[in-house]
């Protein structure tokens, strides 16, 4: 089998950041790196869990709302992927901060009831705010 071009990358090389990744089918691939690949530094399950309902809602409720089509987590739990249509870089990211800035103001994670969700027990609110302020200061340096 053929390796998808993501296992192709250097994973020791890959440093925290938000980075393009790449375009297929008029969809934008963004790798939003929180940490450090392989440095024992991993978001938890539960925040992890809580910045994917938090950060999709925002996100879909943005000013970019009608171009992004997904945005979830690495299974590696050291970031998310963000794919959007018809915008550029600056403006993903544009969305991306604003979406983070509102993050810090959530005092209750969106759809995370029995009915809305898969493992509804497993979040952290308060964890994901901190994975989000984190990120938000290191990509606005
Ligand atoms: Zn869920």
């Amino acid at each position: 089998m053929d390796k998808i071009p993501s296992f192709l990358k250097d994973h020791d090389k890959l440093a925290p950041g938000f980075w393009f990744s790449g375009k297929a089918n008029g969809v934008t691939t963004f790798d939003l790196r929180f940490k450090k690949p392989n440095c024992g530094d991993f978001i938890s399950p539960a925040a992890s869990h809580s910045v994917e309902h938090i950060l999709a809602t925002l996100l879909r409720n943005g000013s970019q709302k009608q171009n992004i089509i997904y945005f979830g987590p690495m299974g590696c739990r050291t970031g998310f992927y963000l794919l959007t249509v018809n915008i550029d870089e600056s403006q993903a990211k544009k969305a991306l901060i604003e979406a983070l800035e509102q993050a810090e103001k959530i005092e209750e994670i969106p759809g995370a009831e029995r009915t809305e969700c898969g493992n509804y027990l497993d979040h952290d609110l308060e964890g994901a705010k901190e994975e989000c302020r984190k990120y938000l200061e290191l990509i606005n340096d």
